[in-house]
Protein backbone atom coordinates (compact mmCIF):
# COMPACT_ATOMS: atom_id res chain seq x y z
CA UNK A 1 0.00 0.00 0.00
CA UNK A 2 1.44 3.30 -1.15
CA UNK A 3 -1.60 5.73 0.10
CA UNK A 4 0.89 6.34 3.75
CA UNK A 5 3.11 9.50 2.99
CA UNK A 6 6.05 8.73 5.46
CA UNK A 7 7.59 11.67 5.21
CA UNK A 8 4.66 13.71 6.04
CA UNK A 9 3.65 11.28 8.71
CA UNK A 10 7.25 11.40 10.36
CA UNK A 11 7.25 14.87 10.36
CA UNK A 12 4.34 16.02 11.61
CA UNK A 13 5.25 13.59 14.98
CA UNK A 14 8.76 15.05 14.82
CA UNK A 15 7.01 18.66 14.74
CA UNK A 16 4.58 17.23 17.90
CA UNK A 17 7.84 16.18 19.49
CA UNK A 18 9.00 19.35 19.69
CA UNK A 19 6.00 20.74 21.53
CA UNK A 20 7.99 19.87 25.44
CA UNK A 21 11.09 18.56 24.18
CA UNK A 22 13.57 17.18 26.77
CA UNK A 23 16.73 15.61 25.67
CA UNK A 24 15.05 12.02 23.65
CA UNK A 25 11.77 12.40 25.55
CA UNK A 26 8.96 14.93 26.24
CA UNK A 27 7.48 16.79 28.95
CA UNK A 28 4.01 17.74 28.18
CA UNK A 29 1.55 17.14 30.85
CA UNK A 30 -2.11 17.70 30.84
CA UNK A 31 -3.09 21.55 30.12
CA UNK A 32 0.35 22.68 30.84
CA UNK A 33 1.18 25.78 28.88
CA UNK A 34 3.28 23.28 25.82
CA UNK A 35 0.43 21.02 25.95
CA UNK A 36 -1.91 23.58 24.82
CA UNK A 37 0.24 24.64 22.23
CA UNK A 38 0.53 21.70 21.04
CA UNK A 39 -3.21 20.88 20.85
CA UNK A 40 -3.50 24.19 19.16
CA UNK A 41 -0.69 23.22 16.45
CA UNK A 42 -2.92 19.92 15.88
CA UNK A 43 -6.08 21.71 15.49
CA UNK A 44 -4.09 23.50 12.38
CA UNK A 45 -2.95 20.33 11.10
CA UNK A 46 -6.25 18.49 11.29
CA UNK A 47 -8.47 21.78 9.47
CA UNK A 48 -5.43 21.26 6.86
CA UNK A 49 -6.40 17.69 6.30
CA UNK A 50 -9.85 18.73 5.46
CA UNK A 51 -11.04 17.52 8.71
CA UNK A 52 -13.73 19.53 10.85
CA UNK A 53 -11.05 20.13 13.92
CA UNK A 54 -11.74 21.66 17.61
CA UNK A 55 -10.62 21.16 20.88
CA UNK A 56 -13.75 20.20 22.75
CA UNK A 57 -15.12 20.97 26.16
CA UNK A 58 -12.65 18.76 27.99
CA UNK A 59 -9.73 19.51 25.98
CA UNK A 60 -9.58 16.57 23.60
CA UNK A 61 -8.80 17.79 20.00
CA UNK A 62 -11.72 15.97 17.77
CA UNK A 63 -11.34 16.28 14.14
CA UNK A 64 -14.83 14.88 12.15
CA UNK A 65 -14.58 14.13 8.86
CA UNK A 66 -16.26 15.99 6.54
CA UNK A 67 -17.85 13.05 5.09
CA UNK A 68 -21.31 11.24 6.23
CA UNK A 69 -20.69 7.83 8.52
CA UNK A 70 -20.41 5.01 9.20
CA UNK A 71 -17.53 6.36 10.50
CA UNK A 72 -14.52 4.63 12.31
CA UNK A 73 -12.47 6.80 15.37
CA UNK A 74 -9.33 6.53 15.24
CA UNK A 75 -6.97 8.20 18.40
CA UNK A 76 -5.15 7.98 21.28
CA UNK A 77 -3.67 10.88 23.20
CA UNK A 78 -0.73 13.87 23.31
CA UNK A 79 -0.64 14.37 27.00
CA UNK A 80 2.75 13.02 28.43
CA UNK A 81 3.66 11.24 31.71
CA UNK A 82 6.10 14.16 33.82
CA UNK A 83 8.62 12.06 32.05
CA UNK A 84 7.56 10.66 28.62
CA UNK A 85 8.32 9.21 25.53
CA UNK A 86 7.76 11.13 22.48
CA UNK A 87 5.63 8.44 20.60
CA UNK A 88 3.10 7.14 23.77
CA UNK A 89 -0.25 8.52 22.70
CA UNK A 90 1.40 10.55 19.78
CA UNK A 91 2.24 7.73 17.23
CA UNK A 92 -1.41 7.01 17.49
CA UNK A 93 -2.50 10.56 16.90
CA UNK A 94 -0.76 11.74 14.49
CA UNK A 95 -1.64 7.93 12.63
CA UNK A 96 -5.09 8.84 13.05
CA UNK A 97 -4.33 12.22 11.22
CA UNK A 98 -2.20 10.23 8.09
CA UNK A 99 -4.61 7.87 7.77
CA UNK A 100 -7.72 10.30 7.33
CA UNK A 101 -6.00 12.94 5.15
CA UNK A 102 -4.50 9.97 3.23
CA UNK A 103 -8.10 8.42 2.77
CA UNK A 104 -9.45 11.29 1.52
CA UNK A 105 -6.88 12.21 -0.90
CA UNK A 106 -7.15 8.96 -2.86
CA UNK A 107 -10.56 9.04 -5.15
CA UNK A 108 -11.16 5.75 -4.31
CA UNK A 109 -11.56 5.90 -0.49
CA UNK A 110 -12.11 9.75 -0.33
CA UNK A 111 -15.63 9.00 0.63
CA UNK A 112 -14.92 7.15 3.62
CA UNK A 113 -15.69 8.87 6.94
CA UNK A 114 -12.25 8.96 9.34
CA UNK A 115 -12.75 10.79 12.85
CA UNK A 116 -9.45 11.54 14.18
CA UNK A 117 -9.20 12.53 18.50
CA UNK A 118 -6.39 13.20 20.86
CA UNK A 119 -8.35 12.10 24.24
CA UNK A 120 -7.81 14.70 26.72
CA UNK A 121 -6.14 13.15 30.06
CA UNK A 122 -5.24 9.72 29.50
CA UNK A 123 -2.31 9.67 31.45
CA UNK A 124 -4.10 10.88 34.39
CA UNK A 125 -2.57 14.02 35.33
CA UNK A 126 -6.13 15.24 36.76
CA UNK A 127 -8.18 11.59 37.00
CA UNK A 128 -7.29 10.26 33.88
CA UNK A 129 -8.93 9.40 30.38
CA UNK A 130 -11.07 12.43 30.51
CA UNK A 131 -11.43 12.85 26.66
CA UNK A 132 -12.70 9.46 26.16
CA UNK A 133 -14.81 9.17 29.39
CA UNK A 134 -16.35 12.06 28.36
CA UNK A 135 -16.80 10.80 24.72
CA UNK A 136 -19.44 7.95 25.91
CA UNK A 137 -20.62 9.54 28.66
CA UNK A 138 -19.28 8.73 31.58
CA UNK A 139 -17.98 12.19 33.16
CA UNK A 140 -19.62 13.12 36.43
CA UNK A 141 -19.44 16.65 38.33
CA UNK A 142 -16.67 15.05 40.45
CA UNK A 143 -14.58 14.28 37.50
CA UNK A 144 -14.28 18.28 36.98
CA UNK A 145 -13.41 18.68 40.62
CA UNK A 146 -10.41 16.20 40.19
CA UNK A 147 -7.27 18.27 40.71
CA UNK A 148 -3.45 18.21 39.20
CA UNK A 149 -0.06 18.36 41.15
CA UNK A 150 -0.48 22.09 42.29
CA UNK A 151 -4.40 21.75 42.95
CA UNK A 152 -6.06 22.95 40.31
CA UNK A 153 -9.37 21.32 39.24
CA UNK A 154 -10.27 20.40 36.05
CA UNK A 155 -13.31 22.83 35.81
CA UNK A 156 -10.71 26.06 37.02
CA UNK A 157 -8.51 24.62 34.12
CA UNK A 158 -11.49 25.21 31.64
CA UNK A 159 -12.79 28.40 33.53
CA UNK A 160 -8.95 29.92 32.36
CA UNK A 161 -8.54 28.44 29.19
CA UNK A 162 -12.21 29.82 28.18
CA UNK A 163 -12.76 26.15 27.42
CA UNK A 164 -15.37 25.27 29.83
CA UNK A 165 -18.47 26.02 27.71
CA UNK A 166 -17.54 24.42 24.69
CA UNK A 167 -19.39 21.14 23.58
CA UNK A 168 -18.11 18.28 23.93
CA UNK A 169 -17.25 15.46 21.25
CA UNK A 170 -19.89 12.62 21.32
CA UNK A 171 -20.27 9.19 20.68
CA UNK A 172 -23.09 8.80 17.72
CA UNK A 173 -24.07 5.55 17.59
CA UNK A 174 -25.87 6.37 13.91
CA UNK A 175 -22.62 7.41 13.17
CA UNK A 176 -19.71 6.09 14.51
CA UNK A 177 -19.26 1.85 13.80
CA UNK A 178 -16.03 1.47 15.39
CA UNK A 179 -12.55 2.85 16.93
CA UNK A 180 -9.31 2.08 16.50
CA UNK A 181 -5.88 3.00 18.89
CA UNK A 182 -2.84 2.59 17.49
CA UNK A 183 0.29 2.41 20.37
CA UNK A 184 3.61 1.46 20.86
CA UNK A 185 3.74 -1.41 22.66
CA UNK A 186 6.07 -0.26 25.79
CA UNK A 187 6.69 -4.05 26.46
CA UNK A 188 9.68 -6.38 25.17
CA UNK A 189 7.11 -9.01 23.95
CA UNK A 190 6.66 -8.09 19.99
CA UNK A 191 10.94 -7.08 19.82
CA UNK A 192 11.83 -10.75 21.47
CA UNK A 193 9.90 -12.38 19.30
CA UNK A 194 11.18 -10.66 15.69
CA UNK A 195 7.37 -9.04 14.93
CA UNK A 196 6.55 -6.17 14.20
CA UNK A 197 2.60 -6.14 14.63
CA UNK A 198 0.55 -6.94 17.33
CA UNK A 199 -3.46 -7.19 16.86
CA UNK A 200 -4.42 -6.35 20.86
CA UNK A 201 -7.28 -8.95 21.34
CA UNK A 202 -7.59 -7.77 25.49
CA UNK A 203 -6.78 -4.89 27.50
CA UNK A 204 -5.79 -6.35 30.93
CA UNK A 205 -7.65 -6.50 34.43
CA UNK A 206 -6.31 -4.97 37.34
CA UNK A 207 -6.78 -6.18 40.69
CA UNK A 208 -5.45 -5.14 44.33
CA UNK A 209 -5.11 -5.73 47.65
CA UNK A 210 -3.95 -3.91 51.36
CA UNK A 211 -2.84 -6.51 53.24
CA UNK A 212 -1.55 -5.46 57.45
CA UNK A 213 0.27 -7.56 59.74
CA UNK A 214 -0.14 -6.95 63.39
CA UNK A 215 2.09 -7.85 65.70
CA UNK A 216 3.78 -6.98 68.52
CA UNK A 217 6.28 -3.59 68.92
CA UNK A 218 8.93 -4.15 71.21
CA UNK A 219 12.58 -3.43 72.30
CA UNK A 220 14.93 -5.25 69.64
CA UNK A 221 17.31 -5.96 72.39
CA UNK A 222 15.67 -7.61 75.19
CA UNK A 223 12.50 -9.42 73.16
CA UNK A 224 13.94 -13.28 73.10
CA UNK A 225 13.28 -14.30 69.41
CA UNK A 226 10.71 -17.32 70.11
CA UNK A 227 8.72 -14.21 72.13
CA UNK A 228 8.78 -11.68 69.33
CA UNK A 229 5.99 -11.30 67.40
CA UNK A 230 7.45 -9.54 64.25
CA UNK A 231 4.79 -8.19 61.66
CA UNK A 232 7.65 -7.51 59.69
CA UNK A 233 9.30 -10.75 59.38
CA UNK A 234 5.51 -12.41 58.74
CA UNK A 235 5.32 -10.07 56.05
CA UNK A 236 8.36 -10.84 54.43
CA UNK A 237 7.62 -14.48 54.74
CA UNK A 238 4.15 -14.18 53.04
CA UNK A 239 5.54 -12.33 50.30
CA UNK A 240 7.85 -15.25 49.64
CA UNK A 241 5.06 -17.62 49.69
CA UNK A 242 2.78 -15.56 47.72
CA UNK A 243 5.50 -15.25 44.65
CA UNK A 244 6.04 -18.71 44.49
CA UNK A 245 2.22 -19.76 44.70
CA UNK A 246 1.15 -16.77 42.48
CA UNK A 247 3.76 -17.96 39.50
CA UNK A 248 2.32 -21.60 40.22
CA UNK A 249 -1.61 -20.09 39.65
CA UNK A 250 -0.70 -17.28 36.83
CA UNK A 251 -1.00 -17.17 33.58
CA UNK A 252 1.43 -16.82 31.15
CA UNK A 253 1.33 -13.11 30.40
CA UNK A 254 0.53 -12.41 34.32
CA UNK A 255 2.10 -10.06 36.39
CA UNK A 256 1.97 -9.17 40.23
CA UNK A 257 3.88 -6.76 42.16
CA UNK A 258 4.37 -5.77 45.66
CA UNK A 259 4.90 -1.88 44.84
CA UNK A 260 4.29 -0.61 48.36
CA UNK A 261 5.66 -1.65 51.96
CA UNK A 262 5.31 -0.03 55.00
CA UNK A 263 6.90 -0.61 57.97
CA UNK A 264 5.77 0.72 61.78
CA UNK A 265 7.20 2.35 63.31
CA UNK A 266 10.15 1.52 61.27
CA UNK A 267 13.74 1.93 63.80
CA UNK A 268 16.32 -0.24 63.84
CA UNK A 269 16.02 -1.17 67.84
CA UNK A 270 12.43 -1.61 67.25
CA UNK A 271 10.76 -5.01 66.81
CA UNK A 272 8.07 -3.70 64.05
CA UNK A 273 4.29 -3.73 65.33
CA UNK A 274 2.78 -3.64 62.35
CA UNK A 275 3.39 -3.90 58.40
CA UNK A 276 1.14 -2.86 55.47
CA UNK A 277 1.84 -3.80 51.66
CA UNK A 278 -0.35 -3.01 48.77
CA UNK A 279 -0.21 -6.34 46.47
CA UNK A 280 -1.36 -5.90 42.64
CA UNK A 281 -1.58 -8.18 39.67
CA UNK A 282 -2.89 -8.48 36.42
CA UNK A 283 -4.00 -10.42 33.64
CA UNK A 284 -6.00 -10.36 30.21
CA UNK A 285 -8.07 -12.68 31.81
CA UNK A 286 -10.72 -12.96 34.15
CA UNK A 287 -10.76 -16.26 35.14
CA UNK A 288 -6.39 -16.04 35.86
CA UNK A 289 -7.70 -13.11 38.30
CA UNK A 290 -10.14 -15.02 40.00
CA UNK A 291 -7.37 -17.65 40.59
CA UNK A 292 -4.64 -15.50 41.50
CA UNK A 293 -7.27 -13.46 44.16
CA UNK A 294 -8.10 -16.78 45.34
CA UNK A 295 -4.39 -17.46 46.38
CA UNK A 296 -3.82 -14.61 47.97
CA UNK A 297 -7.41 -14.99 50.25
CA UNK A 298 -6.42 -18.26 50.64
CA UNK A 299 -2.74 -17.25 51.85
CA UNK A 300 -4.15 -14.61 54.25
CA UNK A 301 -6.55 -16.72 55.69
CA UNK A 302 -3.58 -19.41 56.72
CA UNK A 303 -0.76 -16.85 58.18
CA UNK A 304 -3.39 -15.55 59.79
CA UNK A 305 -2.79 -16.05 63.49
CA UNK A 306 -4.70 -14.82 66.58
CA UNK A 307 -1.57 -15.78 68.79
CA UNK A 308 0.83 -14.50 67.09
CA UNK A 309 0.82 -11.87 64.12
CA UNK A 310 -2.69 -11.13 62.64
CA UNK A 311 -2.89 -10.85 58.86
CA UNK A 312 -5.76 -9.47 57.48
CA UNK A 313 -7.19 -7.89 54.20
CA UNK A 314 -7.91 -4.70 54.87
CA UNK A 315 -8.53 -3.36 51.24
CA UNK A 316 -9.71 -4.70 47.51
CA UNK A 317 -9.38 -2.22 45.41
CA UNK A 318 -12.15 -2.04 42.91
CA UNK A 319 -11.54 -4.72 40.08
CA UNK A 320 -10.48 -3.13 37.11
CA UNK A 321 -11.83 -5.85 34.43
CA UNK A 322 -10.06 -6.81 31.43
CA UNK A 323 -11.38 -5.28 28.33
CA UNK A 324 -11.85 -7.45 25.52
CA UNK A 325 -11.39 -5.89 22.15
CA UNK A 326 -14.33 -6.46 19.56
CA UNK A 327 -13.74 -9.97 17.55
CA UNK A 328 -15.12 -8.69 14.34
CA UNK A 329 -12.17 -5.34 14.45
CA UNK A 330 -9.60 -7.84 15.69
CA UNK A 331 -10.44 -9.82 12.53
CA UNK A 332 -10.31 -6.71 10.27
CA UNK A 333 -6.94 -5.76 11.89
CA UNK A 334 -5.24 -9.14 11.65
CA UNK A 335 -6.17 -9.44 7.73
CA UNK A 336 -4.64 -6.22 7.75
CA UNK A 337 -1.62 -7.12 9.12
CA UNK A 338 -1.27 -10.38 7.08
CA UNK A 339 -1.77 -8.39 3.96
CA UNK A 340 0.78 -5.66 4.98
CA UNK A 341 3.15 -7.02 7.33
CA UNK A 342 2.79 -11.19 6.58
CA UNK A 343 3.91 -13.38 8.99
CA UNK A 344 5.14 -10.82 11.14
CA UNK A 345 2.66 -10.03 13.59
CA UNK A 346 0.99 -11.55 16.28
CA UNK A 347 -2.52 -11.57 18.81
CA UNK A 348 -1.47 -10.26 21.85
CA UNK A 349 -2.79 -8.56 25.31
CA UNK A 350 -1.94 -5.25 26.42
CA UNK A 351 -0.43 -5.13 29.54
CA UNK A 352 -0.64 -1.55 29.82
CA UNK A 353 -4.01 0.82 30.04
CA UNK A 354 -5.52 2.80 26.55
CA UNK A 355 -8.45 4.88 26.01
CA UNK A 356 -9.46 1.89 24.18
CA UNK A 357 -10.37 -0.07 27.03
CA UNK A 358 -12.65 3.05 27.90
CA UNK A 359 -14.05 3.30 24.40
CA UNK A 360 -14.49 -0.40 23.99
CA UNK A 361 -17.62 -1.41 26.00
CA UNK A 362 -19.72 1.33 23.93
CA UNK A 363 -18.64 0.61 20.56
CA UNK A 364 -16.85 -2.46 18.61
CA UNK A 365 -13.16 -1.68 19.71
CA UNK A 366 -9.55 -2.59 18.38
CA UNK A 367 -5.69 -1.62 18.54
CA UNK A 368 -2.73 -1.95 17.03
CA UNK A 369 0.63 -2.31 18.40
CA UNK A 370 4.08 -1.72 17.11
CA UNK A 371 7.42 -2.64 18.76
CA UNK A 372 8.98 -0.91 21.53
CA UNK A 373 12.71 -0.77 21.51
CA UNK A 374 14.25 -2.52 24.45
CA UNK A 375 10.65 -2.49 25.64
CA UNK A 376 11.10 1.08 27.38
CA UNK A 377 8.25 3.15 27.78
CA UNK A 378 6.94 5.82 30.31
CA UNK A 379 10.81 7.60 30.23
CA UNK A 380 13.06 9.75 27.81
CA UNK A 381 14.65 6.49 26.05
CA UNK A 382 11.36 5.43 24.84
CA UNK A 383 11.64 4.66 21.12
CA UNK A 384 10.63 2.58 17.73
CA UNK A 385 12.12 2.05 14.72
CA UNK A 386 10.88 4.42 11.89
CA UNK A 387 10.03 1.65 9.65
CA UNK A 388 7.39 0.13 11.88
CA UNK A 389 5.90 3.67 12.59
CA UNK A 390 5.33 3.96 8.91
CA UNK A 391 4.22 0.12 8.62
CA UNK A 392 1.72 0.37 11.59
CA UNK A 393 0.11 3.43 9.88
CA UNK A 394 -0.18 1.21 6.76
CA UNK A 395 -2.02 -1.92 8.64
CA UNK A 396 -4.14 0.64 10.74
CA UNK A 397 -5.03 2.59 7.18
CA UNK A 398 -6.18 -1.00 5.37
CA UNK A 399 -7.49 -1.84 8.77
CA UNK A 400 -9.99 1.03 8.12
CA UNK A 401 -10.49 1.08 4.74
CA UNK A 402 -11.75 -3.42 5.94
CA UNK A 403 -14.15 -2.24 8.36
CA UNK A 404 -15.85 0.46 6.18
CA UNK A 405 -15.86 -1.54 3.40
ZN1 LIG B 1 -0.38 5.90 25.91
Amino acid sequence: MDRIDADRLLGDLATLRSFGAHGNGVVRTMFSEIDVAAREWLVERMSEAGLEARIDGVGSVYGRSPNPGPAVVLGSHTDTQPEGGWLDGAMGVIHGLEVARALLADPATSHLAVDVASWADEEGTYGGFLGSRSFVGALTDEDFQATNADGESVQQVLDRLGWADRPRAELDPARHVAALESHIEQGPHLEHQGLRIGAVTAIVGIRGYEVVFSGQQNHAGTTPMDLRKDAAMAMFHFCSALDDRLRAAAGERSVWTVGQVSVEPGAPSIVPGRATIAIQFRDADDTVLDRMASVVEALVAERHSPDGVHVEITDRRRPLAPAPMESGVVAHVSAAAEAIAPGAWTHMPSAAGHDAQVLAPHLPTGMIFIPSINGVSHDFAEDSDHADIVLGAEVLADAVVRILS
